[in-house]
């Protein structure tokens, strides 16, 4: 069942409605590299509907029976205000706060729909398929550049830096906002950093975001 609500760190929650969850692919060199794709030449963009979105801390049981599940660890930033063909001043002010996300992705259905030239959604966009961390007050972070980890049963398997993004986080927003409305609760997925690989049974997945956040969860 969708019972997704946007929370505070501190566990307070925050009463926007989730709309959508929009998503940039190939958003680090390196992470378009080891999946050999050609790097787009303008941002690369997919929606993940409402109904993907859970709460990371709950176990994470992404369907079985399609082939592997992947991982993908991305800086999520909430969005505060609407927005639509919105200025770089107007992208930033929107920006309410950052969190970590899951774009949980079956890699094969994926695969089989990039080689048809088919929409991502049934690779992308299944119930709990973007895991999502509570959200830390973007004026709490406000640095010119956020890093942000993955580890795996305590090792270290993603290692993200917002500096390293092709396009960066505000104008990334602004460029989704020529194309679609943004509204007060939606989020934008940044891309993953290289890392990537398969989610297994039992393992423990840490996420941290600088030294502000910090969540783990498990998968069934
Ligand atoms: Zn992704």
């Amino acid at each position: 069942m969708h019972d997704y609500q946007h929370h505070w760190k501190d566990g307070t929650p925050i009463h926007l409605p989730l709309g959508k969850i929009v998503c940039i692919g190939r958003n680090y060199a390196e992470h378009a590299r080891e999946l050999n794709n050609p790097i787009p030449d303008e941002p690369l963009l997919f929606i993940k509907p409402a109904t993907a979105a859970m709460h990371i801390t709950r176990p994470l049981n992404p369907p079985r029976d399609r082939g592997s599940v992947h991982f993908e660890t991305e800086l999520a930033v909430l969005i505060g205000r609407p927005l639509s063909s919105a200025s770089e001043e107007d992208a930033r002010d929107a920006i309410l706060g950052y969190g970590l996300a899951l774009d949980l992705t079956l890699r094969d259905v994926q695969a089989k729909l990039k080689d048809q030239g088919h929409p991502w959604e049934r690779a992308k966009a299944f119930d709990g398929a973007c895991p999502l961390s509570p959200f830390v007050a973007a004026e709490k972070l406000a640095k010119d550049h956020l890093e942000f980890t993955l580890d795996i049963n305590r090792e270290r398997r993603q290692s993200g830096d917002t500096r390293h993004m092709l396009t960066p986080i505000v104008p990334l927003i602004c460029h989704i906002s020529q194309h679609f409305s943004l509204l007060p609760g939606d989020v934008v997925l940044t891309g993953t950093p290289a890392g990537v690989g398969k989610l297994e049974p039992g393992q423990r997945l840490s996420l941290e975001l600088e030294d502000a956040l910090f969540v783990e969860t498990t998968v069934v």
